[in-house]
């Protein structure tokens, strides 16, 4: 229900709101975690959003009156998660390369915490002993993931404490104590492949005898959305099918149970986001016929961080002759959001719309060029709400100390 922004829906915004803006349909927010409370067993299973994808409070609001839990990459994304209301039980603190005082203030917090390298692991333990339960962040050596930039579990991953410093590892734990609640392993972002994840349990599997305390196994995030048109996104029905089937291989081995815990970024956000864009100019050009928007990576950074692909939409002009453009930005760098994509005839002054924008969209923006970060709005049930004021010039100055 109303998980679908309609074009009248974006262009009445547009009017209202100017460009460029980013409009997040929570209702789709809703769609995707229903559709994870279906695919796997509520009574094992925790999701924790990863909330580095979108972190608008408001955001993190709908989120947690949807039952899920929260997932935070900084001591300040934890914070964020306490003012919108999470209890300290439902968050999870999955650091990584961070100085131990933020380990500290996550346990002053109460909150959960994965710790990634053997250097805070041991500081822990000298600090805390058995008193305080956390999980461990493991690298496998696995290589997944859309491109190399969103790999994490491979073997040159900075990300988590090696697999084959398994022997270390247990000699600190043994030394100083510590209570291991949990093994958790990201291996990336976009995976489509169930069998990866399957990989990551038969990793767990061999390690659960090494920890007796272990209560839950935590698989990380990285579930893949359709970005392009005709795309598949991982099967969530299957892969809940697996994992309840590892799970009982576990239990029935172990003779205890276990909780699984995933940390979805992209699948709960990722789809409900737009972006909406105004034609500035159009260069024809030998090479291509260049529409130049009224953003650039400052607003949207993906097409050219990661060669990511996002669908492009005239909502102005959705009938008119299909031709091929080079979508561009306004800022002096080369920001090409898209190459020879096909698109309903540009005018100046249209509006072109990027699906998928929820994700690592605005949250990966910034004022290059002293140009202002767009506004946000959130739809929920058809109504719209200002969520985010667009930037204005003092904006710029803040925090800036003008010498006289
Ligand atoms: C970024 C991240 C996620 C979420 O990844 P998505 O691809 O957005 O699902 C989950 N867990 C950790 C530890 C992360 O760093």
């Amino acid at each position: 229900m109303h998980s679908k922004t309609s074009n009248k829906q974006l262009t009445d915004l547009a009017a209202s709101f100017g460009t460029p803006l980013y409009v997040y349909n929570a209702n789709k927010i809703t769609a995707q975690y229903q559709q994870l409370l279906t695919a796997f067993e509520p009574a094992n299973t925790r999701f924790f959003f990863a909330c580095k994808a979108l972190t608008n409070i408001n955001i993190l609001k709908h989120v947690r009156t949807l039952g899920c839990n929260i997932d935070c990459s900084s001591i300040n994304e934890a914070l964020l998660a306490i003012r919108a209301g999470f209890e300290p039980k439902n968050i999870l603190y999955t650091s990584n390369g961070i100085a131990f005082d933020e380990i500290e203030t996550a346990v002053e917090l109460g909150i959960n915490i994965n710790i990634d390298s053997l250097s805070n692991l041991k500081k822990f333990g000298e600090k805390y002993g058995h008193s305080y339960p956390v999980g461990l962040r493991i690298r496998p050596n696995i290589m997944a993931g859309g491109n190399l930039k969103i790999s994490t579990g491979h073997e040159k991953s900075k990300f988590g404490i090696p697999l084959e410093q398994l022997d270390e590892l247990l000699a600190i734990i043994q030394q100083y104590n510590i209570y291991i609640a949990g093994l958790h392993i990201h291996t990336g972002s976009e995976i489509k492949d169930v069998d990866v994840f399957m990989k990551v349990a038969d990793i767990f599997f061999d390690l659960v005898p090494h920890f007796p305390e272990i209560k839950f196994l935590d698989l990380g995030g990285g579930f893949k959305v359709p970005y392009k048109e005709h795309e598949i996104g991982t099967d969530i029905a299957l892969l809940g099918t697996k994992v309840k089937e590892a799970v009982e291989k576990l239990t029935h081995t172990y003779h205890k149970n276990f909780q699984v815990w995933f940390e979805p970024g992209k699948f709960l956000v990722s789809e409900c986001g737009s972006f909406i864009t105004q034609v500035n100019v159009l260069k024809n050009n030998a090479a291509a016929t260049f529409a130049g928007i009224n953003s650039g990576f400052n607003h949207l950074i993906r097409p050219m961080f990661y060669e990511a692909y996002h669908r492009i939409r005239n909502i102005s002009n959705p009938d008119g002759p299909v031709k091929e453009y080079a979508v561009t930005g306004n800022i002096c760098e080369t920001d090409t959001f898209a190459w020879n994509r096909p698109l309903n005839e540009v005018r100046e002054g249209d509006l072109l719309v990027f699906d998928n924008a929820g994700a690592y969209g605005f949250e990966m923006g910034s004022n290059y060029n002293s140009r202002f970060l767009p506004a946000q709005v959130m739809l929920k049930d058809g109504e719209a709400f200002l969520i985010r004021k667009r930037d204005v010039f003092d904006d710029l100055l803040r925090n800036q100390i003008e010498l006289v």
